[in-house]
């Protein structure tokens, strides 16, 4: 009972402070009812999903054919160019918008429960370095593996792999470019609590797969370790 008054000062307070900012789609900008969080309903109902989860031809699998054993893999969302769904990650990284990654993440979850992708045992975000850690002050990929953490109830786990230095932008670089830029840019630490797990390794976007075949690669030189990989976004620009 004594809680009552702050929860109805904190109400009033949350409809003042929305007079000013108002709740706002992610994608179109529209005002959002009270009740509605990151997106309108008619920007939910059209999501740009990918489906390739449930698919017989998958082309994220792909990506990884030749390159590392990828047991299943799945994008979310189609990031084409000029979509506005693409501001849903833009916002994540850049405005601190947590919702959308959260958001996200339990779209993801939600659809690896329905998939065949079977059972995992954690989930490991691929790492920023720690200085860019620093200056943005949260990994968006973990808060996106914070949201699948939410719907398949397995553990984050952000102790392992690690980044250990910087790259740089990789927007204009070929493939084979883009994984030397990469190569060996990752490291496993306290890698005993990973032994025999089936990680699912998470990123915010997917393009050529570069960055998560080196994070791949280092997770899978642990012992008995299986991977799948899921992403937000699949972007081929
Ligand atoms: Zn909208």
């Amino acid at each position: 009972m004594r809680l009552q008054p702050v929860k109805t000062i904190n109400r009033y307070l949350g409809g003042f402070i929305s007079l000013f900012y108002p709740n706002t789609c992610a994608a179109c900008n529209a005002i959002l009812p009270g009740n509605v969080q990151v997106l309108c309903t008619w920007c939910m109902h059209s999501l740009p999903e990918t489906g390739y989860h449930f698919g017989e031809k998958n082309p994220v699998e792909e990506l990884f054919y030749g390159r590392i054993p990828v047991e299943h893999a799945m994008a979310l969302l189609f990031f084409d160019k000029g979509s506005r769904y693409r501001r849903l990650i833009y916002q994540l990284k850049y405005q601190e918008r947590k919702e959308n990654g959260i958001f996200l993440g339990k779209l993801i979850g939600s659809r690896i429960r329905n998939s065949h992708f079977g059972t995992i045992d954690c989930i490991i975000p691929v790492p920023l370095h720690k200085a860019k850690l620093r200056r943005r002050g949260f990994n968006q990929s973990a808060i996106i593996s914070q949201g699948i953490s939410r719907i398949l109830g397995i553990p984050v786990i952000e102790n392992v792999l690690i980044r250990r230095s910087f790259t740089a932008t990789q927007t204009r670089k070929g493939r084979y470019e883009r994984w030397k830029n990469v190569e060996g840019i990752f490291e496993c630490r306290n890698s005993c609590s990973i032994v025999n797990k089936r990680i699912l390794l998470v990123d915010d976007v997917v393009t050529t797969g570069a960055t998560l075949e080196a994070a791949g690669s280092c997770l899978l030189g642990i012992e008995g370790t299986r991977l799948v990989i899921a992403t937000a976004a699949y972007s081929t620009t």
